[in-house]
């Protein structure tokens, strides 16, 4: 089936409007009419090749929200009509110990929801910038909260849990001081996360004008990172930092406000690296550095169990596909207050 999408043809080509192939729906297949899309920075980075090895034409989009419109004769969760999900991941192998424990995020065979290899037509996958998409039912995720929010829940498929994971494999909660660096998409998603987590959550952002929207986002205080009195304020204070920031930057500055045993987890992406971290702020006070990628198939659907449970939406602001490549500059600008999300309706016009 012929479907409309939006996507580039060059890593220097903007993003436009394209129709693309979707496959019948196989026995354990579901078939999903996509309501909206989350813009993720990934989105950018790799429609830009920014991580190379994009393959074109490239349809990014790894936060899709949508109904079922049909199944495959063997697909037993999901029917004709159910609210669903799919983030950043549509296959794996299935069998290794990481797909075994729920964990095919780290599958060596993962397959991104874009740009990861299928039998499908053109060769690689093609993402939620569409107006349909087919997914195995092992990487459909069940949607509880209240239809009016389906718009502000697509976010959480990537953002969600890539905020998610790192706080519980981290084990915060109350009684913790938790850092969160920079306050986008992933950013904002931590924080009220975090917040819902029962810690207390120290927003750290570049941008004064968000000092007042952390708060309200959940933060029980806010730091502007680029003063370094109010830096020092939070020195040797911290349990756990998360650190989102898409772009290189000076990892210093966080480790000295880590307490003894503390971890910064990285699961900003940037496409050149960090400086080097100065060795004596990890040995001193045993600190440590880590990452974290997006989640599996079991905890994302906890999160989004939790999320619907806590009332936890993102915060978005809605466009038409025709203005992904202003809002590709807006995001980059830190102008997004806190996500995109593209209304797939706009992709028929
Ligand atoms: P985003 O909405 O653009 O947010 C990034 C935030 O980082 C900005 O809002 C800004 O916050 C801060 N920032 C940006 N440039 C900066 C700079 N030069 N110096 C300091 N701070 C800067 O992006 P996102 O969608 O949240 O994604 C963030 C990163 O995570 C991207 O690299 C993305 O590819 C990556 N990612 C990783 C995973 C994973 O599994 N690990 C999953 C999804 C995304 P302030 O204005 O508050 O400073
Ligand atoms: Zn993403």
């Amino acid at each position: 089936m012929t479907v409309k999408a939006y996507g580039a043809q060059a890593a220097d080509r903007p993003l436009e409007s394209l129709d693309i192939a979707r496959r019948q729906p196989g026995a354990h297949d579901v078939q999903i009419d996509i309501a909206y899309c989350g813009v993720c920075h990934s989105d950018l980075h790799q429609v830009r090749s920014e991580w190379a090895g994009t393959l074109y034409p490239c349809v990014p989009g790894h936060e899709i929200v949508g109904r079922v419109s049909a199944v495959g004769a063997h697909v037993s969760g999901f029917k004709e009509g159910d609210l669903v999900g799919v983030g950043c991941i549509v296959d794996s192998c299935q069998h290794c110990s990481e797909c075994e424990a729920g964990l095919e995020n780290y599958c060596d065979n993962m397959v991104g929801t874009y740009n990861g290899p299928t039998q499908d037509p053109p060769g690689h996958t093609l993402g939620g910038y569409s107006q349909q998409i087919v997914v195995h039912e092992r990487y459909v995720l069940r949607i509880r909260h209240p239809e009016a929010d389906l718009a502000a829940v697509a976010p959480l498929l990537c953002a969600g849990i890539t905020t998610y994971s790192p706080l519980r494999h981290w084990k915060v909660g109350p009684g913790h001081k938790v850092g969160v660096v920079g306050i986008g998409g992933l950013g904002h998603m931590g924080i009220k996360l975090a917040h819902a987590m029962g810690a207390h959550v120290v927003a750290f952002t570049t941008s004064e004008s968000k000092r007042t929207d952390a708060l309200a986002l959940g933060a029980d205080e806010v730091v502007v990172s680029r003063n370094p009195d109010e830096m020092a304020a939070h020195a040797k204070s911290l349990d756990f930092i998360l650190n989102t920031v898409a772009a290189p930057h000076d990892l210093d500055a966080f480790f000295t406000l880590l307490k003894r045993d503390g971890t910064m987890t990285l699961v900003g992406a940037p496409a050149t690296p960090h400086p080097s971290p100065e060795v004596f702020n990890l040995i001193m006070k045993r600190r440590s550095l880590a990452g974290s990628l997006i989640g599996g198939i079991p905890e994302t659907q906890e999160m989004l169990d939790f999320c619907a449970e806590h009332g936890v939406v993102a915060d978005i602001e809605m466009i038409r596909a025709d203005q992904i490549n202003d809002a590709y500059e807006r995001m980059l600008k830190g102008d997004v207050k806190y996500r995109f999300v593209i209304d797939s309706a706009s992709l028929a016009a």
